[in-house]
């Protein structure tokens, strides 16, 4: 860890570590539930400290993290592969294609590292339950990583989350609550238990470390892609959280005089979902009214961090994009036959925009190096492509029941 201090988003104040918890404290007064977050936290570190420390050959990601190593939770979480796919690149006209396959984390998604380092904090903080309002895997995250570190979750989640989340966070221990409703209806219940009862809130972007985390995806690719700052990184964008950290990891890499550009963000969401693509479309932020998509870890009616998301698509000279539910479907199935890597249709939808993005006239040029971030495991929603694949029935054991 490297000493490091929290700075408002939105108006440049700067707190030390222990002044504040969640939002800027000013910024924070404009907030109520159904609106997106406002005063946000960054962490800003002593980056001539981590520029003098790092050793390409010998990674320390701790330099990164504003939790002490004692307290992290003894599960391993993040380090996850990635693999080139030249197949894909040459058919997409691009030089390079990776695809960094986080639903290999311990409970399945890229959120295992936001509840990973929400987890340490509490541990830090001696607060023993953590609460969260979840869409589906930040909650499996969650319980997960409570299990390991021997701390309490409680979690509030729509009733209609796929069942397999719901299994993991029953198996894993936690304290379940579907609530009957939307994931925004989940949050708002959250934040009023926690403002109420107590327990340390995980809830994305509200709690800063949440972006801290994912950032840990962002830290990971730069060096999986030979420390190269690649052209343009795919990500999935719900609350537009994971595509905040994929950012800031660059922006800390920058500030420590590692790189000396920044990857284009390409936020990608599911067309009934797609508040942020619209606000960074227009500068107008609106709610997305019937987010009905099958891809329901990006399924949310208000983004918590849609100001933050919209800032790393502009900073970093990215753009976002929607697909429609069939698009993120027929990219789910290709990912998976053409690589082996089968992820859950938020995480194909960064796949999907890839397609749609090369197909059109912001075409990637040839030559690019990109990266998909496939956020999630396919196993954790079967029943998605279920409705588009048949299992075929069975056959007499003979040889000539097979067709030749
Ligand atoms: C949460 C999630 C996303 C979207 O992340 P946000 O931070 O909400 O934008 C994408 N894919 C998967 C699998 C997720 O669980
Ligand atoms: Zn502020």
């Amino acid at each position: 860890m490297t000493p490091f201090s929290y700075r408002c988003t939105d108006c440049g104040r700067t707190y030390s570590r222990d002044e504040v918890r969640y939002l800027c404290p000013e910024c924070g007064k404009s907030y109520r539930p159904g609106i997106p977050l406002t005063g946000v936290l960054e962490a800003v570190f002593d980056y001539d400290a981590i520029g003098a420390a790092f050793d390409q050959a010998r990674p320390d990601w701790n330099l990164f993290c504003p939790v002490e190593t004692a307290f992290h939770p003894p599960l391993p979480v993040g380090n996850t592969p990635m693999a080139r796919v030249d197949r894909l690149a040459a058919e997409l006209g691009l030089g390079e294609l990776w695809v960094k396959n986080d639903g290999l984390n311990p409970s399945g998604s890229l959120k295992d590292r936001a509840s990973f380092l929400v987890a340490a904090e509490a541990r830090r903080l001696g607060i023993d339950l953590i609460v969260a309002a979840s869409t589906g895997n930040a909650a499996s995250a969650l319980a997960a990583v409570c299990a390991s570190a021997g701390l309490k979750a409680l979690i509030f989640v729509p009733e209609k989350a796929p069942k397999a989340k719901l299994v993991q966070m029953v198996l894993y221990g936690a304290t379940v609550v579907p609530v009957k409703g939307t994931y925004d209806d989940a949050f708002r219940l959250s934040l009023e238990y926690t403002e109420k009862r107590g327990g340390l809130n995980r809830n994305t972007a509200y709690h800063p470390l949440t972006i801290e985390g994912k950032k840990t995806a962002g830290l990971e690719i730069w060096a999986q892609a030979g420390f190269r700052v690649p052209d343009a990184i795919f990500v999935s964008v719900g609350d537009g959280v994971i595509i905040g950290g994929v950012h800031k990891a660059f922006v800390d890499l920058r500030r420590a005089g590692l790189i000396d550009r920044l990857p284009r963000l390409i936020g990608v969401q599911a067309e009934s979902s797609d508040a942020i693509h619209r606000y960074v479309e227009t500068g107008v932020y609106a709610d997305a009214a019937n987010p009905t998509t099958r891809a329901d870890s990006i399924s949310v009616t208000c983004p918590s961090n849609a100001h933050g998301a919209r800032r790393a698509v502009q900073e970093s000279g990215g753009l976002t994009l929607t697909v429609t539910d069939d698009e993120i479907l027929s990219a789910q199935a290709a990912l998976a036959a053409r690589t082996g890597i089968f992820t859950e249709p938020a995480g194909a939808t960064a796949y999907a925009g890839l397609v749609k993005l090369q197909a059109g006239a912001k075409a990637l040029p040839s030559g690019a190096r990109a990266v998909i971030l496939a956020t999630g495991n396919g196993l954790k929603d079967v029943e998605a492509p279920l409705s588009r694949i048949s299992i075929p029935p069975a056959i007499e054991p003979r040889l000539e029941s097979l067709p030749r």
